[in-house]
């Protein structure tokens, strides 16, 4: 397979812990110079560039809010300045704050969307001139399946996860005649700390409806990541891959 990765310069938000985390170690393993980007935990996201350089790859941690468009932006010219202009962008930092929508707040309404979908766009934004300039880049957008499907007590999660899905189209269209593919992964359960709070009784609702009967690792999801942001994805744009162990179908 022709994933023509090495030297390539990649940003991953959120790559401090779990499915950024195992991403960030991915790409690096194909040759890739990785920026790890983090908002707080900069023990947790050395660990990460530690793990890329046992692997004898290359990266370097960059703390910046997503939400923050003078930090993304800031972020990407230190990527540049370091490693070249960047090729592929990893939106995947998010959070979750779960509630009953009739007892949501305003906070947590907007902490969700701000981190989960305007962070996705502020990124993209940071690196579009550069990649419509170089006439290549790859955009990966991690979204959920509570986007594609909608998940109770989630109505700020999957309003953002859906509207990256809606970005990614948005984008697809935008970037297409420069040769630059935005694609969406929506993974389902996957075993991080994201869910590590969740209560046994959803918990086993979750299993029992993966027809896969077994939640996802961060590394499979990496897998997925690392093909559609190589060479050999050229000819795919504007889609939506779920990996969720037959969740949804
Ligand atoms: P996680 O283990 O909780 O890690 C979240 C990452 O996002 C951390 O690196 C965190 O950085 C970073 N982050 C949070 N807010 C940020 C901000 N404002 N600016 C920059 N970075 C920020 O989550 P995960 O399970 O790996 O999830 C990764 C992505 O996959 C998320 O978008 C999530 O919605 C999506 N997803 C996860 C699952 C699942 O079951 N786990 C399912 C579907 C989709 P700090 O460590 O510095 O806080």
């Amino acid at each position: 397979m022709n994933l023509h990765l090495e030297g390539k310069t990649v940003v991953v938000t959120g790559a401090s812990r779990g499915i950024g985390r195992a991403i960030a170690i991915a790409l690096a393993g194909e040759g890739a110079n990785v920026v790890v980007n983090f908002r707080a935990d900069n023990k947790a996201a050395a660990e990460t560039v530690a793990k890329v350089a046992d692997g004898g790859g290359h990266a370097m941690a960059v703390q910046a809010d997503v939400r923050d468009l003078e930090a993304v932006t800031t972020m990407m010219a230190t990527a540049k300045a370091e490693f070249g202009g960047v090729d592929v962008l990893i939106n995947n930092a998010g959070i979750t704050r779960d509630n009953l929508t009739m007892f949501m707040s305003d906070d947590e309404w907007r902490e969700v969307l701000d981190t989960n979908l305007t962070g996705a766009f502020n990124c993209s934004k940071a690196v579009a001139r550069d990649m419509v300039r170089q006439k290549h880049g790859r955009i990966i957008n991690i979204s959920s399946d509570a986007g594609v499907m909608g998940d109770p007590m989630r109505a700020n999660y999957a309003a953002a996860k859906a509207g990256m899905l809606g970005l990614t189209k948005a984008l697809a269209r935008e970037f297409a005649g420069y040769g630059i593919t935005v694609n969406a992964v929506a993974p389902g359960v996957i075993g991080t700390d994201m869910i590590a709070d969740m209560k046994e009784s959803k918990r086993d609702r979750q299993l029992a409806m993966i027809p896969l009967k077994r939640f996802g690792k961060a590394d499979e999801v990496a897998s997925l990541v690392v093909f559609l942001a190589s060479d050999s994805a050229a000819y795919i744009t504007g889609q939506v891959f779920s990996i969720d162990g037959g969740l949804h179908m």
